[in-house]
Parts: structure tokens; sequence; C-alpha cells
């Protein structure tokens, strides 16, 4: 009982901090796209020799090492926008063999066990190849002096016993996905802290502590479980358990990303509707330098009432999903009624909302992750654009 209620309290604790994650990494998303935005508009404007392409360059580094760990915080807190597929986890495993191994180094063996009938999962592969590379490195930083690794692959079933014992495991069809190593282990009380963000025994420079709370995430907002077995000098095991697909079958190939056109420009018009003003005027400087004709608004009432004054053709509307007042959806129900035809572009630095459901989108709505940089708006208004 005490244990439960332990652990029912770690959840708490982990909501919690997820929560304030998710908020700071809203609000950092917001100022990254100004920020990265802008400097890359700058960088267009200054010449290939002027000496300040270089401090500009600088400032874009920074601000992309911001986004990463934004959107590390951001798979933490499970508000990551994920674009889950049918996946077989063995040729995951199989299709990152290379890389893990170049990861480990020489001193380490890499001992993979698929399970000759795995059933597929539905999950986002990126986001799996994400939790695969974190395990790894741990397991590697636990191995100074070498060992073995072990990628295994089961069906398993978690059944009302394991549930009970296990707060927070769902009953049910899983594939698991379990990561061994051969190292140090850990004793309990680093054991229990493990998931937390921030947590690390690492020397400062080393360890973020982000690397397990991003699987953590990335688990739970796949409805999956995790769980870690270990004993100090015999090794960890991680074991990751993910719900399987509905429909068993075959994983159908992921159709070739289409290439990015390296100037994805047009004429049309289109209305920008964001509270953020660095945002707004970032988006209108971005897409008039493709050009394209721009009006803006800083919230639902104002963007209803300039559709309604406004007389020539609006083909698109940008517009940020949270908004005070009218939200983007609402809103974009509304302009669509009075101009049928309106193509409709989301935008959020913070998809954990209306539009999603159940960490995916709606089928058929367009997305834009925030932060994103000038090109990767135009693209996307331009992909819009030319649907259907
Ligand atoms: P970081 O690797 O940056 O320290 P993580 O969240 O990935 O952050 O891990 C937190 C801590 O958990 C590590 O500092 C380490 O003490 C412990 N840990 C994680 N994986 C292992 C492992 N395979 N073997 C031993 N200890 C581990």
């Amino acid at each position: 009982m005490k244990r439960l209620e332990d652990q029912l309290r770690q959840a708490q604790k982990m909501e919690a901090v997820g929560r304030l994650a998710g908020g700071v990494a809203h609000d950092f998303n917001n100022l990254l796209t100004a920020i990265l935005g802008s400097v890359e508009l700058l960088l267009r404007e200054l010449e290939p020799a002027s000496p300040l392409r270089q401090d500009a360059a600088e400032i874009k580094k920074a601000g992309e090492r911001a986004a990463a760990l934004t959107r590390q915080l951001l798979a933490y807190s499970r508000r990551q926008v994920l674009n889950p597929e049918v996946l077989d986890l063995n040729r995951v495993v199989a299709d990152m063999d290379r890389m893990l191994r170049r990861l480990i180094g020489e001193d380490v063996d890499l001992v993979t066990r698929p399970a000759p009938d795995l059933d597929t999962v539905r999950a986002d592969r990126g986001q799996i190849e994400q939790v695969l590379v974190n395990l790894v490195l741990n397991a590697r930083d636990a191995m100074p002096q070498g060992g073995k690794l072990t990628i295994e692959t089961a069906n398993v079933e978690l059944g009302p016993g394991y549930v009970e014992a296990h707060e927070g495991a769902r009953a049910g069809a899983y594939a698991l996905l379990a990561v061994s190593d051969t190292g140090s282990g850990m004793d309990a009380e680093t054991a229990a802290h493990l998931f937390e963000p921030f947590f690390t025994t690492k020397e400062v420079g080393k360890g973020t502590g982000l690397g397990l709370a991003t699987v953590y995430g990335i688990v739970k907002q796949s409805e999956g479980y995790i769980t870690a077995y270990s004993e100090p000098g015999h090794g960890t095991t991680f074991k990751i358990y993910l719900p399987r697909a509905a429909a068993p079958g075959a994983a159908p190939p992921a159709p070739p990303a289409p290439p990015g056109k390296a100037t994805a420009r047009g004429s049309e018009t289109i209305l920008v509707v964001e509270d953020e003003e660095a945002v707004r005027s970032l988006s209108r400087r971005a897409l008039e330098a493709s050009g394209y004709t721009v009006l803006a608004a800083a919230d639902g009432p104002d963007a209803v009432r300039l559709l309604e004054r406004y007389g020539g053709p609006i083909h698109l509307v940008l517009t940020d999903v949270i908004m005070p007042g009218m939200n983007g959806r609402e809103l974009a129900e509304r302009l669509v009624q009075r101009r049928p035809g309106l193509r409709v572009l989301y935008m959020s630095g913070y998809p954990g909302d209306a539009i999603v459901h159940r960490g995916a989108l709606e089928p058929g709505t367009a997305f834009l992750q925030k932060p994103f940089m000038p090109e990767d708006l135009a693209r996307k208004v331009r992909e819009v654009l030319d649907q259907g």
C-alpha cells in the first residue's frame, strides 16, 4: 500500500513538473520563432562579405540550440505533436544498427534479439528512435570499461496481476522493447529519481538529466509503460511496453518526403491571426518576403471584422490556436462560413490543445509547430494553398 502511495505521489509530481515544463516551452517557442525568424531575414539581407554575418550566425546557432532544448522539454511534458504510424520495432532497431554501434564505440558489444513474429505498434518513428538513442547512450556511459548491450523485442500481455503491482500500467497486448546493459547498475536512490527532469549523477557538463525524462514523456504520450530494473554492479534493463497496433499487418512503407522547393513563393492574400506581436510581425515579414499580400489581426474578433471589411480575395488564414477570447478553431469556422474555400493553417507552440486529440492532429488539419523558420512557413503555406 505504502509503495503504491509513493508511486502515485511520484506520478503526480511528474505531472506537475511536466505541466510547468510545457508552459515554459510554449512561451519559449513564441520567442524563438521571433528570434530565429528575424535573424534569418537579417542574414538574407546582409552582404556575403559583411562582418556582421558572423554575429548573426552566432545568434542563429544559439537560437537553434535553445529550440532543441525546448523540443526536449516538450517531449517530456508530452506536448509534442506526434506523427504516429504503424511501426515494426524490429525494423526500427535494424535501421538504427549502424548508428547505434557508432554511438557505443568498440568496447561495447551490441546484440539484438528481435522476436520473429513481433506485432506492430502505432508510434512516432522519430520519437522511438530518440528513446533508443537515449537508452543506448546511458548504457554506454554505464560501461566505461566495455560490456554487452542487448536490445530485445517480444510480444507480451500485461495481465491484472501485473497492473495491480505496477501503478500506471494498463492491461493489454504490448510489444516490448528491452534495452539491457552489463554496466555499473544503480542504487535505489538513483532508481527512485531516474525519470525526473534534471536528475543526473553525471558530472557537470556531461549529463543534462533530460535523457530519461524525455524517454518517459515519449512512452507516456505513446500510451505505453516503462520500467527499469537494476542492481548495483550487475547492470540495468529498461523495458518499454508499447500498445500493439489495432490492425495487425505489415507496416506500409512511408511515402517519400516531397522534395523541399528551394523557394516557395506566391502572390495570394493571407490573413495572419496571432496575439503575440513578435510572432505576428515576423510572420508578416516572412510572407511578404515570399511575395504574398498579408493582412494581420491580433485576435479572433479583430480578424472577423477585418475579413468582413476587406473587399478583395483572401486565400488562406494562418492562425494561432490558443488566443484570448476566441480560439483558432472557432475563428476558422467563422471565417470559412463567410468565405467558403478559404484555406486554414494552424500554428502553435503548444500542441496539447484544442486541435490535438490524444497527441495526434485530426486528419486533414494543416499545422505548423513553433518555432518555425521563415522558409518553413513559406513552404507550408504553399503546400496548403496547392492542396486539392
Ligand atoms: P543523464 O544521462 O543526462 O544523466 P538521464 O535522465 O538520461 O540523464 O539519466 C539520469 C541518471 O540515471 C543518470 O545520471 C544515471 O545516474 C542513471 N542511469 C540512467 N541509465 C542508466 C544505466 N543504463 N545504468 C546506470 N545508471 C543509469
